[in-house]
């Protein structure tokens, strides 16, 4: 009996191998869309009727609207591209709230938070595209879902108390507040560096496609280090820093711009 649970549990990590797309990066995730999309949108409807929606509509509609257009050209390209189910599977939706933490997150599924604090250093709607791309990528690259996989490896039972859709109980909250930083200023900037770099690259070739000025990444980042005028933001210490990540930007940038109008073009 032992032997067969270890046999499978290996050939589950074996299944669970796959690559992303585009970057080609291999990755393991052992969290099914099955499992974890209800418990994603579960939480998402929590926190939105736990905090205050922004009714600043200008805002607002700038948000959504650079939301389904990316969303729009990421559903594109997975059509496009063998990923007709996965496509089917994502439940898109943008929201911005009223909190001045200069936040932004993804959850599994294409739901996505702006916080009204990003939104000075965004500035318009190219830099709102840029973190927007960021963001949607994070669920495309299914981030989530690996950090979730890496959880369980740490913390038994991890997997289980995160799929629950009881978003009241505060193991679940805080699990996720881990893993996606929602409802902490770091969220933007939680995960580790290799995602925070894949994340870049992709947000960098779906803003393109959108239509999107990419050069606008790479002010963003600027505008990020200079803080806009506040004090410097919390998660300046967690992520990669500002000056990598608008060297990896630039050097992306031309791959970014052929690669949108390859798939642009499919
Ligand atoms: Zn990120």
């Amino acid at each position: 009996m032992k032997k067969l649970i270890s046999l499978s549990l290996f050939m589950l990590f074996i299944l669970s191998c796959s690559t992303v797309p585009i970057t080609g990066r291999q990755r393991i995730n052992l969290v099914s869309d099955a499992e974890i999309l209800p418990a994603s949108f579960a939480q998402y409807e929590g926190f939105l009727k736990e905090n205050k929606i922004s009714n600043d509509a200008k805002m607002t509609n700038d948000v959504q609207s650079v939301g389904k257009n990316i969303s729009h050209a990421v559903d594109k390209f997975m059509r496009a591209n063998n990923m007709v189910s996965e496509a089917n599977s994502y439940r898109w939706e943008f929201n911005l709230i009223e909190d001045k933490a200069v936040n932004a997150w993804a959850l599994p599924g294409g739901k996505v938070v702006f916080y009204t604090g990003i939104m000075p250093i965004a500035q318009n709607r190219d830099g709102i595209a840029a973190v927007m791309g960021h963001e949607v990528a994070h669920a495309f690259a299914k981030h989530g879902q690996e950090r979730m996989t890496s959880a369980y490896g740490q913390q038994l039972g991890g997997i289980a108390v995160a799929i629950s859709t009881n978003n009241k109980d505060p193991k679940t909250q805080a699990l996720w507040g881990t893993i996606y930083g929602v409802g902490s200023q770091v969220g933007m900037l939680a995960y580790s560096r290799t995602h925070e770099t894949e994340a870049d690259k992709l947000g960098l070739v779906f803003m393109t496609m959108a239509g999107y000025n990419p050069q606008e990444a790479i002010n963003l980042w600027i505008r990020m280090s200079q803080g806009a005028g506040a004090a410097p933001p919390e998660f300046l210490s967690t992520h990669p820093s500002n000056e990598t990540r608008i060297q990896n930007l630039k050097a992306y940038l031309p791959t970014a711009v052929k690669l949108a109008k390859q798939y642009n073009a499919q």
